[in-house]
């Protein structure tokens, strides 16, 4: 019965790819960024949180991370 099992296996494409765009669409910046930097504390600005979703420092503490120095 290798027709219903391409249909199973199309069904679950179709669920896959319906949940990654649901969580593209879902997704904004906020949501997955540190409110405040891991290393230092500080909060980290908002426009930094827009233009770097997802950040977790702040931009001295990334600079230091990119750089090799806090590991
Ligand atoms: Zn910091």
């Amino acid at each position: 019965m290798p027709d219903e099992i391409d249909q199973v296996q199309q069904h679950v494409n179709d669920l896959q790819a319906e949940q990654l765009l649901r969580h593209q669409l879902r997704r904004e910046p906020d949501d997955n960024s540190g409110i405040e930097c891991e290393d230092c504390g500080d909060e980290i600005p908002l426009r930094r949180r827009r233009v770097k979703p997802g950040c977790r420092r702040c931009i001295s503490c990334q600079e230091k991370f990119e750089r090799g120095g806090i590991i």
